[in-house]
């Protein structure tokens, strides 16, 4: 999972986790739930790598496939 929050406001960006893609994802807004929905409906996926304590989110954009 690679989100980074930018900005003054702590703004949501959703960064695509495959390969060296360099594709970001953000509404400039603080919501988690907002700014997913909206990359959702954009065609970002993600799924869950591993379980317990070393799962992890892989996003991707919708240029990348998981
Ligand atoms: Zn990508």
């Amino acid at each position: 999972m690679t989100i980074r929050r930018d900005g003054k406001d702590r703004e949501i960006v959703f960064v695509c986790d495959v390969g060296t893609c360099p594709t970001e994802f953000t509404l400039n807004d603080s919501s988690f739930n907002l700014t997913w929905a909206a990359a959702k409906r954009e065609g970002w996926e993600t799924k869950k790598m591993g379980s317990g304590q070393n799962a992890a989110w892989l996003h991707a954009c919708p240029g990348c496939m998981l």
